[in-house]
């Protein structure tokens, strides 16, 4: 991605004045793309679903990526989409249009993104199987939903609580993160409401720090796991 995605104060792209702790890659900003997936061993519930074949080249490896988990695709019987956008969404259907789960029950969109997700003629035949859910809602005992509008209307939080630990699947709260734990006023240039996002980046990163819960990015470099601490006035993140 071209570091202007990157906003500061006033929707103002970063040029030039780039901090300097920024990580580039062949003068670009190199982001991961990761799902999750959360086995309580009955039940495998994945959160997001990767792009597939949809967008860059780079990205669709989410099956090897399950096999090397040794999760079969046939025991994920609930998707959940922290968000509609292609990296999260597409991965629901295979490269050679097959369905990647089989065994599908439920697919679960945040309320406010139904009709986003009902745009997107590549997933077509899940249009109807789409079920809506909100900030508050449950999944079961251990998985409790966290509202965190504004990188899209209806952007959401997934806590996975057991044995007096948490993990906060977060979505798109911090794309670059280089820069957006220590400056998390930081926003993105298609976080669709800049200042919500923002709020709602800064009110995760206090809860994960505060709460000392875990927290999985869908844009953290690999593995994507880690901790959150407070650091001068901004955030620190420590990678598993
Ligand atoms: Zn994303």
């Amino acid at each position: 991605m071209p570091v202007g995605r990157l906003r500061q104060d006033g929707d103002k792209p970063f040029g030039d004045d780039l901090p300097e702790q920024v990580a580039l890659v062949g003068g670009q900003l190199r982001l991961s793309v990761n799902a999750f997936a959360i086995d309580d061993g009955h039940e495998v519930i994945l959160i997001d679903t990767g792009a597939a074949n949809a967008w860059h080249p780079t990205m669709g490896r989410l099956p090897q990526a399950l096999d090397e988990a040794g999760i079969d695709a046939g025991r994920i019987r609930i998707v959940c989409f922290t968000h509609t956008h292609l990296d999260h969404i597409q991965g629901l259907v295979l490269a050679d249009g097959r369905d990647a789960f089989p065994r599908l029950a439920r697919l679960l969109v945040p309320r406010e993104e139904l009709d986003l997700f009902r745009t997107e003629a590549r997933l077509k035949r899940f249009h109807d199987m789409a079920e809506p859910f909100e900030a508050g809602d449950r999944l079961g005992t251990h998985v409790d939903i966290i509202g965190a509008h504004g990188h899209e209307v209806g952007h959401s939080c997934f806590r996975a609580s057991s044995g007096g630990e948490c993990i906060l699947i977060w979505g798109d709260t911090v794309h670059v993160p280089s820069l957006q734990f220590d400056r998390p006023e930081v926003t993105w240039e298609f976080d669709t409401d800049q200042d919500q996002a923002r709020e709602s980046r800064l009110r995760l990163l206090a809860l994960a720090a505060d709460d000392h819960c875990f927290v999985a990015g869908a844009h953290l470099d690999s593995p994507g796991i880690g901790r959150v601490a407070r650091s001068r006035g901004g955030f620190r993140f420590e990678a598993l």
